[in-house]
């Protein structure tokens, strides 16, 4: 793999906004009563694993084609890979073609070979290592908890949820800031 790509991003939850198929879904599974933030992350008590797993494997099928992008976000990594090139690091260990579809049609800008798939938080570590990444963006404080120091630590925590944590990265909540930072 070459060494060459100075930014990594995550895909779902930090490019694709999956909160309006994440409603949809709650109507579905009887969990509409269920705040935006408790579907983002599904850590609810009140939640049998096996729901839980449902959930995701419906969100991540083909209904995830449909996702928007979150707001901003096309615009500022159109903006952001013309300086820098670019890489987006995925967890998506069965949705992948529906992912790669989504991105060919909201990112045409994207090099097809530049987006990387993974099965484990643990392994974006590994792909970032080995791509040269000093800049990481991903929603989830597990994947950034996983890399090493010398990578920019970019938490996308669009519901304010980790305000508390003990801050071995940068917070952002929109891609408006997201930009501002990265400039
Ligand atoms: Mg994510």
């Amino acid at each position: 793999m070459e060494r060459q790509f100075p930014l990594a991003f995550d895909l779902d939850d930090t490019i694709v906004d999956h909160l309006p198929q994440r409603r949809l879904l709650a109507a579905r599974f009887g969990l509409a009563h269920l705040s935006d933030a408790v579907l983002y992350h599904m850590r609810d008590v009140s939640l049998a694993p096996e729901t839980v797993r449902a959930f995701k494997r419906a969100l991540y099928g083909p209904l995830s084609r449909h996702a928007p992008p979150l707001p901003g976000a096309v615009a500022a990594l159109r903006a952001l890979t013309a300086r820098l090139p670019a890489v987006i690091i995925s967890r998506r260990a069965h949705g992948a073609p529906h992912a790669r579809a989504w991105v060919r049609r909201h990112l045409p800008f994207f090099p097809p070979d530049r987006v990387h798939f993974v099965h484990r938080d643990e392994e974006k570590s590994a792909v970032a290592h080995a791509l040269g990444v000093r800049v990481f963006v991903d929603d989830s404080p597990e994947v950034l908890r996983h890399l090493p120091r010398p990578v920019r630590k970019v938490l996308f925590d669009r519901f304010s949820l980790y305000q508390n944590a003990d801050t071995e990265w940068e917070r952002v909540a929109s891609w408006d800031a997201l930009l501002t930072t990265l400039s």
